[in-house]
């Protein structure tokens, strides 16, 4: 068993949550387990130790566990984009589209200067809308996107293919069909 395949055996997939029809793919045990873990967080410290990078961004809330970490161990700051409401300082918003409604990330104005080679880090790319968002922010700071960086993907929903077809490299470890 390869090391994505491993990953892949612990994520839960809980259906209908937390909506009916809803196929939520749960990183907990992954997280969890002190090996899963480990592996986790070794193959995105190889992927990027060499990637000159001067900040890890990691999007609420699952971003941040996993961003923090990769930071910590690739000896860079993190900064965080939260949901909208959630930053006490000075902010820009980023608003994308839901499939019902709309959604808002910020990111403190102060988070990273123009220039800096930031790493985007959640743990999922669905439609991709969040990671855009996320993108937007760090570059109306004069920020560049390395990568956007994700455990999963899901494919059918077309995320990671609209951001590439934006310009954006994107690295996923495992892919999961459907919804
Ligand atoms: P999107 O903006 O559509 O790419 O959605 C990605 C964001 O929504 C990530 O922050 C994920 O944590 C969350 N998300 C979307 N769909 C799922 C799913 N099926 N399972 C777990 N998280 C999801």
């Amino acid at each position: 068993m390869d090391d994505t395949d491993y990953i892949r055996r612990h994520i839960r997939t809980v259906s209908d949550w937390p909506a009916p029809g809803v196929q939520f793919r749960d990183i907990t045990p992954l997280l969890q387990n002190p090996k899963t873990m480990r592996v986790l967080i070794d193959i995105l410290v190889h992927r990027y130790i060499d990637a000159k990078l001067d900040l890890v961004a990691g999007i609420d809330a699952r971003g941040f566990i996993i961003g923090a970490v990769v930071a910590h161990e690739l000896n860079l700051g993190f900064i965080p984009i939260r949901k909208k409401g959630k930053l006490p300082f000075t902010a820009i918003s980023e608003e994308y589209d839901l499939e019902y409604g709309s959604a808002t990330v910020e990111l403190h104005g102060d988070a990273c200067v123009p220039g800096d080679r930031v790493l985007l880090i959640d743990d999922l790319i669905a439609t991709g809308g969040t990671m855009m968002a996320g993108r937007r922010l760090i570059e109306r700071l004069g920020g560049h996107v390395v990568e956007a960086a994700a455990i999963i993907d899901l494919p059918d929903l077309g995320g990671s293919g609209l951001l590439r077809g934006a310009g954006l490299a994107v690295y996923t470890m495992v892919e999961f069909a459907g919804h």
